[in-house]
């Protein structure tokens, strides 16, 4: 009997139009978990480099964390992986809500998507019943209809539906899919466009084995109540009215422009009544005592939910305030639009037709207002419609085609991804490795174990020490002691610190933990939901496997190095791992070109950033190593970063000046 998994995955051959039940191999999830894991390992396996993003080849999976759909609770994340079409590397997204835990209940672990189909068409499943179906009559429907129609020709509202708008079916880069109140942003929904896949509802009535029942469920309903009581848990940003930080911190417009003064304690005021006259509940995902999504009904709009920053996104594009987020976020969202990438893509256009670099004749018809204008942008785009067309290929696609000078006003990208516009005056040594080498191609994906800034006063920072439950190791503990202003520690220290962070994230997206609930809390010390100490424990009541912190790091590594592996097979070097340009305003690529370099040996990269044999070897996977000398990545013989003689080159004059 397998325990936590199911055992079987879904594979969907749309041009073949075959459905067939897989049952896996319990090794590969022992070595890689589940979710974003064992999606990196499939598209490792079958998907070649060269394969164009867009053609039936490509895959896009579905991948369940391996503890989604069982009593642990806040474990709900679905990891959507595929190569992306915006820059040719593993595209990563996550979402959350109720999706994974139907699709475990259904009998599978993951949903793995080949082909093309003729036309439009959609998946149904309900548990061992899988159909393909036509959806033809489903063509340009938004997100909500065609969510709604969907289960009325199922005769199930409790089927889940996972679907794009007309966005994803037109291939916007800044398409999502979206399910319920969540959604995979930032580069399955093009995809699934491409696929011709308008949805997939799903509905299971299984049940999913645990291997330690009893011990399972006492340490689940403890972790509940723990959860539920934790003010660190959770989005506090769905209940807190304070939200200076992002309006004072964050650049709007274009991702330009920081207004340092904004919030102030009327506005607050003003913005509080706005969202309580207008929220109709709170809700959550799939087995969470939190409630993160504020649901809110705006006149003459549907209801729609937001979460996080998601609600600032809108009106901080556009300078606008609350209320004009309020009135065109659900309309964004049925569209089938990213709420983060789509409103920084929209003032990017904008700047550019203030810079002259675009013209009224790019735009005919478009209104004068800066919401009309917003509102005209959105159906462009999501319809490819003139300009609309060269835009629906993101910032960095767009500003390529476009030229004349547009390639600066891309200036928020990394790798080709529209990032969170923070804007710091100084570098944060961690946060620079972060955004630069994140294969998970958004900051907040990766930030959260260790604070963002140090506390100054030392009784309060040992107070803070005491109770900070997630550390993994004891020499974080000195680091925070040491640390007293932001860009000063010691580069080994930030290199570890980097580590954690990506530790946690990397666990949770491969066991189906929500951010909110472990990754991102552990920042905030006192007790957090889900770290180190006790995920192994967790592990073994679920599968039955013996867990403990080291194996679980070791599978960490493991599922970190792989995604790099396939990136680096698919033309990931060095050259490309910057943040963008601004975001800080002192910079010092030196020594930031010195910190890459001894974060890369630290991993057992080379100068590259590609994992050396012996790297791989180590963590098991020799048959990646194999394929990358055997595809000329590797040469069998590569040595780590700061073993290259261009790595020594680059610390010469630092030992040559000690030496003196
Ligand atoms: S903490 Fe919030 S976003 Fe995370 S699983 Fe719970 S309800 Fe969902």
């Amino acid at each position: 009997m397998r325990y936590a998994e199911t055992g079987f995955q879904l594979e969907v051959d749309l041009s073949r139009g075959s459905i067939d039940k897989v049952e896996t191999d319990p090794k590969d999830t022992a070595l890689f978990l589940g979710g974003n894991g064992m999606d990196a390992k499939i598209l490792f396996d079958r998907v070649p480099p060269g394969t164009d993003p867009w053609s039936p080849d490509n895959l896009l999976i579905f991948g369940n964390g391996l503890l989604n759909g069982t009593c642990v609770p806040g474990a709900n994340r679905v990891s959507v992986n595929t190569i992306a079409p915006v820059n040719g590397l593993f595209g990563h997204s996550l979402m959350g809500g109720f999706f994974g835990a139907e699709m475990k209940m259904a009998g599978y672990d993951r949903i793995i998507v080949k082909g093309e189909a003729p036309d439009l068409v959609y998946l149904a499943i309900h548990n061992d019943k899988v159909e393909i179906r036509d959806a033809r009559h489903l063509r340009g429907k938004g997100m909500y209809d065609t969510q709604r129609l969907i289960q009325e020709e199922l005769g199930d509202k409790r089927a889940w539906v996972a679907a794009i708008g007309p966005a994803g079916e037109n291939r916007v880069m800044t398409a999502s899919i979206d399910c319920g109140n969540s959604s995979a942003a930032r580069t399955p929904g093009p995809v699934m466009g491409a696929k011709k896949l308008k949805a997939i509802a799903i509905r299971g009535t299984k049940d999913v084995n645990i291997a330690h029942p009893k011990e399972m469920w006492e340490m689940c309903s403890r972790l509940r109540k723990e959860l539920d009581a934790n003010p660190n848990i959770g989005d506090w940003m769905a209940v807190d009215e304070d939200d200076s930080f992002h309006h004072n911190n964050f650049a709007w417009g274009n991702a330009r422009v920081r207004r340092k003064t904004f919030w102030s304690s009327s506005l607050e005021e003003r913005w509080r009544n706005l969202k309580y006259d207008h929220m109709s509940r709170q809700t959550g995902c799939w087995n969470c005592p939190k409630a993160c999504h504020n649901v809110i009904k705006w006149p003459n709009r549907r209801r729609f939910s937001y979460k996080c920053y998601g609600k600032d996104t809108y009106h901080m594009a556009s300078f606008q305030e609350l209320d004009f987020t309020y009135e065109i976020l659900g309309v964004s969202q049925d569209l089938g639009f990213d709420s983060y990438s789509t409103p920084q893509l929209i003032a990017f256009a904008l700047e550019l037709l203030d810079a002259g670099i675009l013209t009224e004749k790019d735009f005919p018809g478009m209104p004068s207002d800066t919401r009309q204008r917003f509102y005209y942008m959105l159906n462009i785009i999501a319809n490819r419609e003139g300009i609309g067309d060269v835009l629906a290929h993101g910032i960095s696609g767009a500003a390529a085609i476009i030229g004349n000078g547009a390639e600066k006003f891309d200036h928020n990208t990394v790798k080709k991804f529209e990032q969170l516009p923070i804007k710091l005056g100084k570098l944060n040594p961690a946060y620079f490795l972060m955004i630069a080498t994140g294969e998970d191609m958004a900051i907040t994906q990766i930030e959260g174990s260790f604070p963002q800034d140090p506390i100054a006063d030392d009784e309060m920072r040992e107070e803070f020490i005491r109770k900070w439950v997630a550390v993994p190791d004891k020499k974080f503990h000195e680091y925070f002691r040491q640390w007293k202003k932001r860009d000063e520690l010691p580069a080994k220290a930030m290199i570890e610190i980097t580590d954690w962070n990506e530790c946690m994230h990397y666990l949770d997206d491969s066991l189906g933990f929500c951010g909110f609930v472990s990754s991102f809390r552990g920042q905030f010390g006192g007790t957090t939901g889900y770290h180190v100490w006790n995920m192994p424990q967790i592990i073994t009541h679920a599968t039955g496997w013996e867990f403990d912190k080291d194996r679980l790091w070791e599978c960490f590594q493991r599922n970190r190095t792989l995604i790099r592996a396939l990136n680096s097979r698919l033309g990931l070097r060095r050259f490309m791992e910057r943040p963008p340009e601004d975001h800080w305003a002192v910079r010092n690529e030196k020594y930031e070109q010195q910190l890459l370099t001894q974060y890369y040996d630290f991993k057992g990269w080379t100068w590259d950033g590609i994992p050396t044999k012996e790297t791989l070897e180590k963590l098991g996977m020799g048959y990646v190593a194999e394929d990358l000398i055997k595809r000329g990545v590797l040469t069998g013989n590569d040595v780590t970063a700061l073993n290259d003689d261009r790595g020594k080159e680059q610390f010469k004059e630092e030992v040559l000046q000690k030496g003196a």
